[in-house]
Parts: C-alpha cells; sequence; structure tokens
C-alpha cells in the first residue's frame, strides 16, 4: 500500500498515519519529523530549513523534493504512509513522476477535513516527545504521567511551531497551498475525504473502514 494523507497542520493525520502503519505494516513518512530530525543532525540540508520551519514557511520545493526523494528510494518495496508531503503542486508532480519512474505510483490519497475551530483548540493542547517524537495532547492523548513521554520517560515540550503566532502562519500557508493540490488528487482518483473533527478513536474507526474499503473492495 502506498498512501498520502493531506490535511491541515492539527488535522491529526499524523496520529491517524502512525495507526495505519500498525494496521497494515506500513512505513510512516512525515515529512516534519524528517525535517526535523535533518535540522537536529546539523546537516547542510539542516542548516538551509532551519528558518523557513522556524517561521511557519514552507521549506523550498527541490530540496524538499531532495531529502524526500531519497527516502522514499531507500524504502525499496515497502508500503508507506506520506504525512505532510506533498504539500504543494510542485511536489506532487514531482512525486507522480518519480513514483511512476519507480513504477511505485500512489494507490490512495486521504484527504482530512476539520472545522478550524477545533484546530485551534488541538495546537494548544499539542506536546511532542524530543526523543522519539512520540505526539500526545493534554485532552485527546495524554500521556500516562502528565509531562513524560510513556515511551521513555523523557519531559514533553510544546513544538517551537506550535506557538501562536507561527500556528496562524501555518494554517494561512496551508489554506492557500490546499485547495489546488485537494483538486489535483481529486481529478486523478483513488482519492477520498475524511471528516476528521472527531474524537482519535473515532476517526481511526473512520480511516480503517475506508482502507478496508478501498483496499479489499
Ligand atoms: P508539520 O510537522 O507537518 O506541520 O511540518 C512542520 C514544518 O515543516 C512546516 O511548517 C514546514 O516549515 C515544514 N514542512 C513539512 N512538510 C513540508 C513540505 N511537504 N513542504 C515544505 N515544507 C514542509
Amino acid at each position: 500500500m502506498r498512501i498520502a494523507l493531506l490535511g491541515p497542520p492539527g488535522s491529526g493525520k499524523g496520529t491517524q498515519a502512525a495507526r495505519i502503519c500498525e494496521a497494515f505494516k506500513l512505513v510512516h513518512m512525515s515529512s516534519g519529523d524528517i525535517l526535523r530530525a535533518e535540522k537536529i543532525s546539523g546537516s547542510v540540508n539542516g542548516r538551509k530549513i532551519r528558518d523557513f520551519m522556524a517561521n511557519g514557511m514552507l521549506v523550498p520545493d527541490d530540496l524538499m523534493m531532495s531529502i524526500m526523494r531519497e527516502r522514499i528510494i531507500k524504502l525499496g518495496d515497502c508500503g508507506f504512509v506520506l504525512d505532510g508531503f506533498p504539500r504543494t503542486i510542485v511536489q506532487a508532480e514531482a512525486l507522480n513522476r518519480m513514483l511512476f519512474e519507480l513504477q511505485r505510483p500512489l494507490m490512495l490519497v486521504l484527504n482530512f477535513v476539520v472545522d478550524p475551530t477545533v484546530l485551534q483548540r488541538r495546537f494548544e493542547g499539542r506536546r511532542i516527545c524530543p526523543a522519539c517524537l512520540s505526539v500526545y495532547h493534554v485532552d485527546s492523548n495524554p500521556p500516562q504521567t502528565p509531562g513524560l513521554c510513556d515511551n521513555d520517560q523523557e519531559p514533553l515540550i510544546t513544538r517551537e511551531d506550535d506557538r501562536h503566532d507561527v500556528v496562524q502562519k501555518r494554517i494561512q500557508t496551508y489554506q492557500e497551498t490546499m485547495a489546488p493540490l485537494v483538486a489535483f488528487y481529486a481529478q486523478m482518483g483513488n482519492f477520498k475525504t475524511v471528516d476528521a473533527s472527531g474524537a482519535i478513536p473515532e476517526v481511526t474507526k473512520v480511516v480503517l473502514e475506508k482502507m478496508h474499503r478501498h483496499f479489499e473492495g
């Protein structure tokens, strides 16, 4: 299975991607996590992307493509879930060309749609583990011990780009680029919309049902 998830920041695509990967044994390809890991590594690409990310701006398409291309090729025949990538038409077209050349086209695109007021609340409570990158929410997905990661007991942090002003900018950037991207995939087929305003387990149920129907008929 090769799947891409579309949806605004805070739509829960990351959480749902992890659940899809667990259920179907796929590799989770989160562009945000990949970029953060690149940044922490201090690589040349990591230094180039730092300012874009800190200001809630998209990383330039050519740089993004070269980072993702390398990782996708490394996956070989493994199934994957793309989360946060592609984010622009240029990326979507370049990804299509690349997957076509590899003879591994996308099989399903899921578009996560969320009420904007629900989105804001989701950001305010989001926490991540700086060590293993697990994602929690103080209301909907709290860790067993408040403030500590379940996996490694690291103190949880609020991501730099979850700050109020950066969040506003990220949502605005997403809205400007989303409409054409959704239209691009909708006309290609293998495209389904998911109402992601509900609680995590409800959305997971809907997503897994849609996937079973899509892949098993
Ligand atoms: P995310 O965790 O998906 O919200 O991504 C965090 C930040 O990484 C974004 O605000 C962008 O600066 C950058 N980013 C993630 N994915 C992409 C992408 N596909 N294209 C450009 N920039 C991206």
